[in-house]
């Protein structure tokens, strides 16, 4: 099963990624997750475009994308968090390979800026958490591994527009493309309740 995720941020496509993916006992690949932990000489390139909100390169995006999912945990599938923004790499992913459904989960602006601003993520093994829907246990400690939590630096309400913006120009319309395996699911509704919806549309 491959599966693309998207949604607008704050959607809490990511949460639901996790937890559908284990579920499916498939991996969960965010690209803005491999771009915030990526080392070496890319580093300082990639978090120049991140950190301003803006979108990394496709070329290198497909780089990465492309020697991710040839990785052995990706055998049985995938879930495409965050892949692809755009429609140069819709087409690219169509060469690649076939996807299965695409799950849109939306949100209106007002509440993924009120989400976003309010949104923390572990450090260490990458989950979110919002202070004001979803509070950690401990403050500022990750209840599931115990990590240190911190607000990302492209979380403030400069770059949360202008991300909004990239979306709803570049993103929205690869939908078009996906439209006879589109399932569309309500942002606003609680984690449980989308991860039950995804996992039953999924399965019609
Ligand atoms: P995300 O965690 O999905 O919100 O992504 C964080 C940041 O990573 C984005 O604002 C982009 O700078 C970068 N990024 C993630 N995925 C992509 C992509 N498919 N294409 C280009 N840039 C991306």
């Amino acid at each position: 099963m491959k599966l693309i995720f998207i949604g607008p941020q704050g959607s809490g496509k990511g949460t639901e990624a996790k937890i559908i993916s284990k579920k499916l006992a498939i991996s969960h690949i965010s690209t803005g997750e491999l771009f915030r932990n990526i080392t070496g000489e890319l580093k300082e390139k990639v978090n120049s475009y991140i950190n301003q909100g803006e979108l990394v390169p496709d070329e290198l995006t497909i780089k990465i994308l492309k020697e991710r999912i040839i990785e052995p945990d990706c055998k049985n599938g995938f879930i495409l968090d965050g892949f692809p923004r755009n429609i140069a790499q819709a087409n690219i992913l169509d060469k690649i390979t076939k996807i299965n459904k695409v799950i849109e989960i939306t949100l209106n602006d007002e509440l993924a800026i009120k989400r976003i601003s309010s949104r923390l993520s572990c450090k260490k093994c990458g989950a979110v958490f919002n202070t004001i829907t979803n509070p950690p246990e401990k403050e500022n400690i990750c209840d599931k591994c115990k990590g240190e939590l911190y607000r990302r630096k492209d979380d403030n309400p400069e770059e949360i527009k202008k991300r909004l913006f990239i979306y709803h120009k570049e993103t929205e319309p690869i939908l078009e493309k996906y439209k006879d395996i589109l399932i569309t699911i309500n942002g606003e509704q609680d984690i449980e309740k989308i991860a039950k919806e995804i996992l039953e549309k999924i399965k019609e």
